[in-house]
């Protein structure tokens, strides 16, 4: 099964990802998080890529298909794979598909997650994730007993720096103009799903399932 998770900034991408993965045994790929541990790691696409994000912006075509090419060629990518975060751009889906007919894969859905702008702004200023286990909470809807330290695993709970407001509404008006119409690539390819995912992580979790197994 090879699944890719597309939508706006905070529909929920990365946390449902982390459940199907666990559940259906696919290899979770997101590209944020995946340049969020380069930045960490203080590395020289860390270095450049760390301003990109700060910013809202999108890191280059260029560089995402190199990292990307990289992931689904590994051993890891064999038996299936959720992507989260990519691709962003038609040149960026362009591109995977030319990678998916050289490995011989191809992708089962795009499973399109729909949400209002409103909530996604309320989503993002609330979330807090581990920097240990990399679980992602909401100071306003997750009881936690201490808003720095992950109930999970006991690590440090940060805000993301692209979590703040006025980067939130460049992330929104970026996916507008350059993520977008990426929809419209998988809708002609005939394996566009689309879904509310304005519901709980539970509501949605089980709408995505059952979409996954009437495939
Ligand atoms: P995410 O964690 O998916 O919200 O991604 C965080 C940030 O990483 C984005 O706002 C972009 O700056 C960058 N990023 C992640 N994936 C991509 C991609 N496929 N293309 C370009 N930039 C990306």
């Amino acid at each position: 099964m090879r699944l890719i998770l597309f939508g706006p900034p905070g529909v929920g991408k990365g946390t449902q990802a982390k459940i199907l993965s666990e559940k259906l045994h696919l290899l979770h790929i997101s590209t944020g998080d995946i340049l969020r541990q380069e930045i960490a790691s203080g590395t020289q696409l860390g270095i450049q890529a760390k301003a990109i994000l700060a910013a809202g912006h999108l890191v280059s075509d260029e560089i995402m298909i190199g990292i990307i090419e990289h992931v689904l060629g590994s051993d890891a990518a064999k038996n299936g794979f959720i992507l989260d975060g990519f691709p962003r751009t038609v040149t960026q889906a362009e591109a995977l598909t030319a990678l998916l007919i050289k490995l011989q894969m191809k992708i089962n859905v795009v499973l399109n997650m729909e949400i209002d702008d409103e909530m996604v702004v309320q989503r993002l200023s609330s979330r807090v994730s581990c920097t240990s286990c990399r679980k992602i909470f909401n100071v306003l809807t997750d009881s936690l007993y201490n808003p720095s330290i992950c109930p999970s695993c006991g690590g440090e709970l940060i805000q993301r720096d692209d979590d703040m407001p006025e980067t939130i509404r460049k992330r929104l008006h970026v996916y507008d103009q350059s993520t977008a119409p990426v929809k419209f690539y998988y809708a002609k390819a005939g394996i566009l799903r689309t879904i509310r995912a304005d519901g709980s992580i539970d509501e949605v979790n089980a709408a995505i399932i059952s979409m996954v197994t009437q495939l």
